[in-house]
């Protein structure tokens, strides 16, 4: 099997719970959502995927498309994974391709910490299938106000299950018309589910005609979360304010 790979890059993770640790990217092409944020590409297959050539210092190469897994893990192993915490497999959606990472994973070897998974938590059937392949998963809630789309709960709920058996946190894109209603709604989801995950409160990141978000508004949604579980943290996109990949 071969798949749509856009980049392979090492760069700090930027959000959520393990924000600041260094990390190896790679990023699927593809989401099965179109969220009304949405900062990635997700149309046109990319005919090739840009590959760093040393680590942190963005001198692309390319590399046509489509990529077999032992590709992709020899384009990752060249960025010295010894220095990193781990590898995250990000997109897009990457578990929209189960079958390559149960192929990939057993291929990467030598990071700290493991492989990283960050998903918009919508596929559980498919995480299932690859759940024993991962470390650490960051999983998204899509609150319907922010993302336009339908609500997602019962699958968020089926995906949460399977994600709780690993290191895990769920984080919410929360913007000005974030009702507290739907914050609410996350945070019993998770106290019923999978009591101890943390919530991540993510402010969407101003540009184009979305507007950044009220410093109060988020303290209150923190208070609401708070008000049900014990760990909501506000954290925003940091690799855009330090000007990281
Ligand atoms: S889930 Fe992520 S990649 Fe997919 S459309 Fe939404 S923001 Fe974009």
């Amino acid at each position: 099997m071969r798949y749509p790979v856009t980049e392979i890059f090492s760069s700090i993770q930027g959000e959520g719970l393990l924000v600041g640790c260094r990390q190896v990217f790679i990023r699927m092409h593809g989401c099965n959502l179109s969220c009304a944020y949405c900062d990635t590409i997700t149309g046109e297959f990319p005919a090739c995927c840009r590959v760093e050539a040393t680590p942190g210092k963005s001198d692309f190469k390319l590399i046509a498309n489509p990529l077999g897994a032992a590709d992709i893990a020899e384009a990752t192993a060249s960025l010295d994974l010894s220095r990193h915490h781990s590898v995250s497999l990000t997109g897009g959606e990457p578990l929209l391709y189960p079958s390559l990472v149960k192929e990939l994973t057993p291929l990467i070897k030598g990071t700290r910490q493991g492989i990283y998974l960050e998903t918009n938590g919508t596929l559980p059937d498919s995480l299932a299938e690859v759940i024993d392949c991962v470390d650490m998963v960051a999983m998204d809630f899509k609150l319907p106000a922010m993302t336009g789309c339908a609500p997602l709960w019962e699958t968020h709920r089926r995906f949460l299950k399977t994600a709780a058996s690993k290191y895990t946190f769920v984080k919410i894109v929360a913007g000005d018309k974030t009702p507290p209603e739907e914050v609410i709604t996350a945070a019993e989801l998770i106290k019923d589910t999978a009591p101890g995950v943390p919530l991540v409160i993510q402010p969407v990141s101003a540009g184009g005609n979305i507007m950044a978000v009220a410093a109060k508004h988020l303290l209150e949604l923190q208070e609401l979360a708070l008000s049900i579980i014990d760990d909501v943290r506000v954290i925003p996109q940091t690799h855009k304010i330090m000007g990281f990949l």
